[in-house]
């Protein structure tokens, strides 16, 4: 019996070398230490043997058994500390690599003048009001002083829903919407979507952003609509810009006038931007026709105003020296990235 011990820890000492995975180890120690392994076969034998041998050899029997569990729970340890280091170099991280660069968003640059337009008005006191892109023909025109034949209205130039409703062509009707739910003094601005059935090109889009303020109080002159359009292009553009006002004709203005600026490319001088004329068109503006005041319930015996009104892409095309107003709208990332401030 004693030979056959030492036979069993011979060959499972080659067994266990052999192991390499725990399925096998533990298969192994089924096979020696399970309910029906080796040694318990061995030890079923022990009643066979002389009754004053019995002890020794249970105690030996015992050695072996010990022996045999330490060494599989040591090769347990092995194997698990193979496995943490398979583990550790498979997922091993180069921390001296240079990171992975997270893009981050910004605001798209139609936005950033936006909120530089907006921050100017409300340094000089204007609030910022809103409307729906969804009006009435009666607030969109007829609110406006627009002759019933005038082009504008035309089924080619702006896009109805019915007789009544349309796409707002401007964001005016919001300034028809303050006077007449506001009593003067009025100082406001609105900037917003506005539809015109245009083709798309380089200057032009069906869709559009329009930024438009209507000051009305008591002894409101042209004088204050010029200096406040100057601090205006002054604050936006820069200090040394001068703007030149020329006469023009709107419907809901009398007088009329468009602006121009210096052209902030060649200071005046003529360049490719401005196409030599040293000057770039900006704005509309004028005095609020007493005509559209009386229709929204302002007395235009007491009452006088101005507005203006400037479509924001154009205004970004020219901060930004953008040639073409497609790309505003198309939202490339190449594109839209380039301008942060
Ligand atoms: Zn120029």
């Amino acid at each position: 019996m004693k030979e056959q011990l030492k036979e069993i820890q011979v060959t499972f000492s080659q067994r266990l070398r052999e192991v390499n995975e725990m399925q096998a180890l533990e298969n192994l120690r089924v096979e020696y230490l399970g309910k029906t392994g080796v040694l318990k076969e061995i030890l079923r034998g022990m009643g066979k043997l002389p009754k004053e041998e019995r002890p020794v050899m249970g105690a030996h029997a015992n050695e072996v058994r010990d022996a045999l569990e330490e060494a599989i729970e040591s090769k347990r340890q092995e194997l698990k500390d193979r496995q943490l280091d398979a583990k550790i170099a498979k997922e091993w991280i180069d921390i001296t690599l240079p990171g992975k660069k997270i893009q981050m968003g910004h605001p798209h640059p139609s936005t950033l003048t936006t909120r530089q337009i907006i921050d100017v008005f409300h340094s000089m006191g204007f609030v910022l009001e809103d409307g729906p892109e969804i009006d009435t023909v009666a607030n969109n025109f007829d609110a406006l002083n627009s002759p019933p034949d005038h082009p504008s209205r035309d089924l080619s130039d702006t896009f109805y829903f019915d007789e009544v409703n349309l796409l707002r062509t401007h964001t005016s009707p919001v300034q028809v919407r303050t006077m007449m739910k506001q009593k003067p003094p009025i100082r406001m601005i609105s900037i917003g979507r506005c539809f015109r059935n245009d083709a798309l090109d380089a200057t032009h889009s069906p869709m559009f952003t329009q930024c438009e303020g209507l000051v009305v109080d008591e002894g409101i002159t042209m004088g204050d609509l010029k200096g406040t359009l100057e601090q205006f292009v002054k604050l936006l553009f820069g200090a040394d810009t001068k703007s030149v006002f020329r006469p023009h004709n709107f419907p809901f203005t009398e007088p009329s006038a468009e602006v121009d600026i210096t052209c902030f490319k060649c200071k005046g001088a003529g360049c490719r931007f401005c196409s030599g004329s040293g000057a770039i068109e900006i704005l509309g503006c004028g005095m609020v026709h007493p005509q559209v005041l009386e229709y929204c319930g302002i007395d235009s015996e007491r009452y006088t105003g101005f507005a203006f009104g400037m479509g924001i892409e154009r205004v970004t095309m020219l901060r930004y020296e953008i040639d073409d107003i497609r790309y505003l709208f198309e939202n490339d990332q190449r594109f839209s990235r380039q301008f942060r401030r």
